[in-house]
């Protein structure tokens, strides 16, 4: 299994591009192997915050630590982004386009074959090793795209709407198959999705930001559940009355964080002062110890 190393870090990033403040006293705590969704409006900086996390991008102020390492190069070496189109490179195999990590990493095509080979066929993309993408339905090429993110072998993986352009009953599929195969697989994972049900379905923490300047408002701790292995189990799960509560108190919060009054009277306040997660990382509990709680902390 990966070593996963010490997770993620943001204490009062900032990032402006001129007059446009895009993240403002953003502070998030992500402990190895575990998964935080990130919901928010439109446009409060949740891509700018998966470029700062993977070293695409630098925070005007703040600390941004990335198992372990602050440089950019450094975050960028330990993470792996799935972006929400496949961009699979339409000329090369199913296969070919699988080993593309492993032949940026210096592997011959011969051995970076071998060692996704193992990979297709657990994904049950085997038989389709030679198939071109556009030969695939959109489903299996997020699949193929997710195994090429996981083939990349980085600790850190941020999904960036990984299913958003797929139908609900393909997305609701492969959310199952995600949250399985990240069982198996462990990483520490950001999920920035607008679909609160799938941020509550396939993470253990949900953090919802607030309008322009984005930063972390509330967040919320989703109790350990099985996987879901039918449509019965998922119906069921979504239908737990914890379940329930939990996603409309995330949605009140999203209703809140879409109030751009809140954000302006608030993004000056200093950093820890706000979040949920700074309440319980700052003294020391809670956020800082990796136990989930069934109850939405706020
Ligand atoms: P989200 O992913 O939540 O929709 P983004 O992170 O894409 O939000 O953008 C946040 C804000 O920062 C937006 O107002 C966007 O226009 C602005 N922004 C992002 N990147 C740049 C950039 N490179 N140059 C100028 N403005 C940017």
């Amino acid at each position: 299994m990966l070593p996963l190393g010490p997770g993620i870090e943001l204490v009062n990033v900032r990032r402006g591009f001129g007059d446009t403040i895009a993240l403002a006293g953003v502070d998030l705590l992500v402990e190895p192997g575990r998964r935080v969704g990130i919901v928010g409006p439109s446009g409060c900086g949740k891509s700018t915050l998966l470029s700062i996390v993977c070293g695409l991008d630098e925070p005007d102020i703040g600390h941004v630590d990335v198992h372990g390492r602050v440089d950019a190069a450094g975050r960028l070496a330990h993470c792996a982004w799935m972006p929400q189109q496949d961009l699979l490179l339409p000329w090369r195999s199913v296969l070919a386009n699988a080993r593309i990590p492993l032949e940026n990493q210096g592997l011959s095509r011969p051995e970076a074959s071998r060692q996704v080979w193992p990979l297709l066929a657990r994904f049950g993309l085997a038989e389709f090793a030679d198939h071109r993408p556009a030969a695939l339905s959109g489903g299996m090429r997020q699949r193929v795209s997710f195994l090429r993110t996981l083939a990349a072998g980085k600790p850190v993986l941020l999904l960036d709407e990984p299913f958003g352009a797929l139908d609900s009953i393909t997305r609701a599929d492969l959310q199952d198959w995600l949250r399985s195969t990240l069982t198996d697989e462990p990483r520490t994972v950001l999920l920035v999705t607008h679909d609160v049900e799938e941020a509550l379905l396939l993470c253990d923490r949900v953090a919802v930001m607030s309008a322009r300047p984005g930063r972390i408002l509330e967040t919320f701790d989703v109790a350990p559940a099985a996987n879901i292995t039918s449509g019965a189990t998922r119906r069921a799960r979504l239908a737990d009355p914890n379940f329930v509560a939990l996603r409309d108190a995330v949605l009140a919060s999203l209703e809140r964080a879409r109030d751009p009054a809140l954000a302006a009277a608030t993004h000056d306040e200093p950093a820890w002062s706000n979040s949920a997660w700074s309440n319980s990382a700052s003294d020391g509990s809670g956020a800082r110890d990796g136990a989930a709680a069934p109850e939405p902390t706020r």
